[in-house]
């Protein structure tokens, strides 16, 4: 499903190399875990996917379903099934919470070729999924995330995902800064996802969240690279002895 071969990427205003030839593969119905120490380049990667300014790809490709992601506009990216959460998710002043749901589906079913949702289909599937997740329907009609707690932003991540039904959900940090409460949250909503069809890219610092949502594949990323790769036991790992040993082992 995603396919990440010998990303090299730098910094369009510095000369700074960042990723140096990371490769990746997440397979349809896993969920991989990419760990990492402070600067290695996680959040890069991320933003490489998700096509934000500011990054320039040197040598290397990405692909989602053999697509070139790297070729695509950000809003082709979603519409091919890629869905990005951050640490910080944004907040839109003026906009609806449910409008902008609708038009993110509506957009993401225009450049599959499909047709648009009634508001009746649209205002029955955002009532059952919210009720699911126990959003209340102030939260629907409130803007985007604005004046949301961290728990009420990670709810309405997750009912994002349960509505636009990604391919390839990538998750940067989505987990720091949370209370055990809200990180549940964010984990029963990413379990209540898996799916044979659908993968996740969980990126995070600490072990903690992987305690609640299992991953298949676990890999290390250092200085722009993985290090190592390896079962749920390498997070463990993480956990007991930090990054040091596993950096000097890699060399
Ligand atoms: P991580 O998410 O693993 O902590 P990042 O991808 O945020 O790592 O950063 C990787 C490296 O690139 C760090 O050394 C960071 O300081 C640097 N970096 C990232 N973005 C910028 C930027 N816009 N300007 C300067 N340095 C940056
Ligand atoms: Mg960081
Ligand atoms: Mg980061």
């Amino acid at each position: 499903m995603l396919k990440i071969d010998n990303l090299h990427v730098k910094l369009e205003e510095e000369d700074k190399q960042i990723l140096k030839g990371l490769s990746l593969e997440v397979p349809a119905g896993q969920v991989h875990a990419i760990m990492g120490p402070n600067g290695s380049g996680k959040s890069t990667l991320s933003y490489v996917l998700s096509g934000r300014d500011g990054y320039e790809v040197t040598e290397g490709a990405a692909s989602l379903d053999g697509h070139d992601l790297l070729e695509m506009e950000p809003e082709a990216r979603a519409a091919a099934g890629l869905f990005l959460a951050f640490q910080y998710p944004v907040e839109i002043p003026g906009v609806g919470n449910m409008t902008f749901l609708r038009t993110a589906m509506n957009a993401q079913r225009k450049a599959r070729g499909e047709e648009e949702l009634s508001s009746g289909a649209f205002l029955k599937l955002v009532r059952a999924r919210a009720a699911e997740l126990k959003i209340d329907a102030d939260m629907l009609k409130r803007p985007v995330n604005v004046g949301f707690s961290g728990g009420e932003k990670k709810r309405n991540e997750i009912l994002q995902m349960a509505m636009l039904e990604p391919r390839m959900c990538i998750m940067d940090e989505t987990d720091s800064g949370l209370d055990v409460d809200a990180m549940r949250l964010v984990a029963d909503g990413v379990n209540a996802l898996r799916s044979p069809d659908r993968a996740f890219l969980i990126i995070t610092h600490y072990q903690r969240l992987l305690n609640h949502i299992q991953p298949d594949v676990v890999h290390i990323l250092s200085e722009g690279r993985i290090i190592k790769t390896g079962g749920p036991d390498l997070a463990l790992r993480v956990e007991e002895e930090g990054y040091g040993d596993l950096l000097a082992e890699a060399g």
